[in-house]
């Protein structure tokens, strides 16, 4: 539990009209901020925080270079209270799906469908009118109270702009999720990131969100002046929420689980916690889960079904990030492609094919650093993704 969370009434979720919740479009050019909230229709404090700054930059003394655009992202869920109605709307996002989405017939669509059809012309609308670089945020709260965090693609613009924000963030988490909104605006050209604002209907979670979008506008630059009390305010807040925990942490690898397993997870655990070498994580079938080092617990399974027991994670350290960014300017993770047993995909210019045999000499930590962070194992050897940059 986070001893810092406040305990007052749950926030009253809002019914907006539209999905467009608000538009500012400054005279200078400048950054585009596009701000959604509620992907998931049970989460409304990413829309409440995003109406709250919108209000706020509304009263003109604070004006916006560039755009920022509010919209809610599972609208019909939300106007129904539920997380969704016919599948995850976060969920959608891989080319296969939206491709399929594009040339299916309209009365084929479902009501997520729906939804996603209406989130890609907004978006794409407010890519092809931006004066400037584009960056997409994803509001989102959590079922348990927790600890707020950044989950980011590992890009060295991603980096920079999660490197604003004093809370933790997870890098190569949103890797291991298929079809998030995110990863599919940083594939085309976006900056882009998501959060965890804290629990659902907790007041301070809408906070938590607020701060995130202000101190984000401030970073990017979007609203040059005027805003400097809500930035310092923000920044603070999130500071104090983050508990203590590191600023930047990485998975190292994901605890896979099936059924047959009968995994359950040692309670205590926060979403994002830290455990020492030995400590008791979790029991399955096969006996105890000890931690193999001191490092982080991410994400724990308490509730619900999922095939993700936990994921394992390690400080980020300033110089580990450093020498990442180092060897990247480099261009170590091009040269990766020239070892002998490493192949380029074919289909996928970010990924690489790299053979069973050097694939066990290469260590995890490696391809980590250079951004691939994604890593399976099929027929061919080790199958290792990054994102593009
Ligand atoms: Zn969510």
């Amino acid at each position: 539990m986070n001893a810092a969370m406040p305990v007052s009434e749950p926030v009253i979720p809002p019914l907006p009209a539209r999905r467009e919740l608000g538009r500012l479009v400054g005279g200078e050019p400048g950054p585009t901020l596009v701000v959604l909230g509620s992907m998931h229709g049970n989460e409304p404090g990413g829309t409440i925080a995003a109406k709250r700054v919108l209000d706020r930059l509304s009263r003109g003394d604070a004006p916006v270079r560039g755009e920022l655009l509010a919209l809610a992202g599972n609208l019909g869920a939300l106007r129904a209270r539920r997380r969704y109605h016919a599948k995850d709307l976060n969920r959608q996002w891989s080319e296969e799906r939206v491709a399929e989405l594009r040339s299916q017939p309209g009365d084929a669509d479902d009501a997520e469908d729906r939804e996603q059809r209406e989130l890609l012309v907004a978006i794409e609308s407010a890519v092809a009118r931006a004066r400037g670089p584009v960056h997409v945020v994803d509001l989102h709260t959590t079922s348990a109270p927790g600890i707020p965090f950044v989950i980011t693609g590992d890009t060295p613009a991603q980096r920079k702009l999660a490197a604003a924000l004093p809370l933790p963030t997870v890098l190569g988490l949103e890797d291991q999720l298929d079809g998030a909104l995110t990863s599919y605006w940083t594939r085309r050209g976006c900056s882009t990131f998501a959060v965890e604002g804290g629990q659902h209907d907790a007041p301070g979670s809408v906070d938590c969100l607020e701060a995130v979008v202000y101190v984000t506008a401030g970073a990017i630059g979007l609203v040059p002046d005027g805003l400097g009390a809500e930035v310092q305010r923000s920044l603070r807040l999130l500071d104090e929420r983050r508990a203590g925990l590191p600023r930047v942490m990485e998975v190292v690898r994901r605890h896979a689980i099936t059924d047959t397993d009968r995994f359950v997870m040692e309670p205590g655990f926060r979403n994002l916690d830290r455990a020492h070498a030995g400590q008791l994580l979790a029991r399955d079938a096969r006996g105890e889960i000890r931690a193999p080092h001191d490092g982080l617990v991410i994400l724990p399974l308490y509730q619900g079904a999922g095939n993700d027991g936990f994921f394992w994670g390690r400080e980020m350290s300033a110089l580990r990030m450093r020498t990442s960014a180092l060897l990247r300017r480099l261009g170590a993770d091009q040269a990766l492609a020239w070892l002998p047993g490493v192949q380029r995909d074919a289909t996928r210019a970010s990924r690489l094919v790299i053979d069973g045999r050097l694939g066990q000499m290469l260590p995890l930590g490696v391809l980590h650093l250079l951004g691939y962070r994604r890593v399976r194992r099929d027929e061919r050897g080790l199958v290792a993704d990054r994102q593009p940059s």
